[in-house]
């Protein structure tokens, strides 16, 4: 049998679609069987925007003490979007993810509220929506990393950044990244819109380069010496330091000595990792039990030894590693406050050209 090109070029595309169309089908059985468990009452639907290495330890000795199964899908992004587009379909009981951008937006699109006394007891006002749309499981402190051999101060206030006598010596990532947008909406909180103007443009004055990378990568030229001072999330101290597939990182580590910044009430400026309660939320007794679970003595030591975050409670002790780095003083500001805070600062690092450095 002949066929002309064109029409054996249409059956071949036809068979792959009929496939995609198979795959597609198959993965929408896959995730319904995981999701799907005989007994409702014994499971707990999870989407995860945190890594199985920290979550699954938890996860299984939530399963070991209550005998409700944890089914997690795992994703580095598009959960919240997943979740909105699943709407009452949802199998989502649960979302966990880093950062007040992402943890006020699930609130406010896909949370329902959650009273709680065991959760509002030992987290701090500060790091829950005070409409119990969202809750702190961790904090990670956003500090300063200084040079061993350039810089001899042994503290600093996030307004000294500011100071001309740190001209040309500073580096950070981009003005528009969730983590340099929460530290600006905070200072923004704590000085006041002119304040906040001033301090970003001198900020901005003292960039060493056009902001650019990742946290590490301003560690890394603090160590190669284009700059002095660098900002970012205290976590990625211990990520350098015992870093083995890239030991590289451990000398970057070594060049520096954190330093925690003050905010004018003398607290560091900190963000959170945390949890929202899903609208839909088919399993919500079970989903409850697994928030209060990850707020435990014993869950809060796997969050402050597997990620070298600081627990949410302060009577659990931090890792000795993070201990080595200094002491913690949170900024006490509302992360609600951030979070309402956010869009203007946003708007303020556009309007100055923050991220075409100076
Ligand atoms: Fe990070």
């Amino acid at each position: 049998m002949t066929r002309s090109p064109l029409l054996a070029l249409f059956l071949k595309r036809r068979n792959f679609v009929a496939l995609l169309i198979a795959v597609n089908l198959m993965t929408v059985g896959l995730l319904a069987t995981a999701f799907s468990a005989p007994d409702n009452s014994r499971q707990v639907n999870v989407y995860s925007y945190r890594q199985p290495f920290l979550v699954e330890p938890l996860f299984d000795a939530f399963t070991a003490e209550t005998g409700i199964q944890v089914k997690v899908i795992f994703a580095k992004k598009g959960l919240i979007e997943r979740a909105k587009a699943e709407g009452a379909t949802s199998p989502a009981d649960l979302i966990l993810t880093v950062d007040i951008a992402r943890l006020s937006e699930a609130a406010k699109t896909l949370a329902q509220p959650v009273r709680s006394a065991v959760l509002d007891s030992v987290i701090p006002a500060e790091a829950r929506g005070q409409d119990g749309r969202w809750f702190g499981l961790s904090w990670r402190a956003r500090i300063a990393y200084a040079s061993n051999t350039r810089v001899s101060e042994t503290t600093l206030r996030y307004e000294d950044l500011a100071d001309p006598k740190w001209k040309g010596r500073i580096c950070l990532r981009s003005g528009q990244h969730p983590y340099n947008n929460a530290l600006f909406a905070a200072m923004l909180a704590h000085l006041g819109e002119p304040g906040f103007r001033d301090w970003l443009s001198g900020l901005k004055a003292n960039l060493s380069e056009k902001p650019s990378g990742n946290d590490r990568a301003q560690v890394r030229r603090v160590y190669g010496g284009t700059c002095d001072v660098a900002i970012g999330n205290t976590y990625y101290m211990g990520k350098m330091q015992t870093n083995e597939k890239k030991p590289e990182q451990k000398q970057w580590a070594a060049s520096v000595t954190p330093i925690f910044p003050a905010m004018p009430n003398g607290g560091t400026h900190v963000n959170v990792s945390g949890m929202v309660l899903a609208k839909h939320a088919p399993n919500k007794a079970n989903g409850i039990k697994l928030m209060e679970f990850l707020v435990s003595k014993p869950a809060q030591k796997i969050y402050a030894e597997t990620n070298f975050e600081y627990p949410i409670r302060a009577d659990v002790p931090v890792s000795p590693l993070v201990a080595s780095w200094g002491h913690l003083t949170p900024d006490t500001l509302a992360m609600d406050q951030i979070a309402a805070n956010r869009k203007r600062a946003s708007a303020i690092v556009d309007e100055t050209a923050f991220n075409d450095g100076q």
